[in-house]
């Protein structure tokens, strides 16, 4: 099935497309993507690097590369929300899910590099759920 997926970064300067079909779905535990998102995990979808067209805001953009790891990080110089990015050899791109104003059809298929998951994850997820700020 062919989708077309519409992201754009948090102050809105920055949005983009993608089409095609959806490949892998992973929440990612590396160390990097915790650094990085500043959360547990990353929620990625890797795609085809044609799936994807810049729709305005590719020249606001800056890019991390990570030596110690094939890692890779494209954000918003004004917002620094994280946008698709390609891997050192163009041969895949990721994609933050939650850049993403529809949602895909796909949902996580797998927990990737757990070895680096944080001990507060589990008990996090099993806490009490507000549907705001506790009141
Ligand atoms: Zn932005
Ligand atoms: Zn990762």
């Amino acid at each position: 099935m062919v989708e077309v997926l519409k992201g754009q970064c948090l102050c809105g300067k920055v949005e983009f497309e993608i089409k095609g079909d959806v490949g892998a779905f992973y929440f990612c535990h590396c160390l990097q993507c915790r650094k990085t998102t500043g959360s547990a995990f990353a929620s990625n979808l890797f795609v085809k690097p044609e799936a994807l067209s810049w729709i305005k805001g590719e020249d606001n953009l800056t890019r991390f590369e990570d030596p110690a790891r094939d890692f890779f990080k494209r954000f918003c110089k004004t917002c620094g929300s994280g946008v698709p990015h390609l891997n050192r050899d163009k041969t895949k791109l990721t994609v933050p899910v939650g850049s993403l104003d529809n949602q895909p059809a796909k949902t996580p298929q797998a927990n990737i590099f757990t070895a680096e998951t944080p001990p507060w994850l589990e008990p996090g997820l099993a806490a009490h759920r507000f549907k705001g700020f506790p009141s």
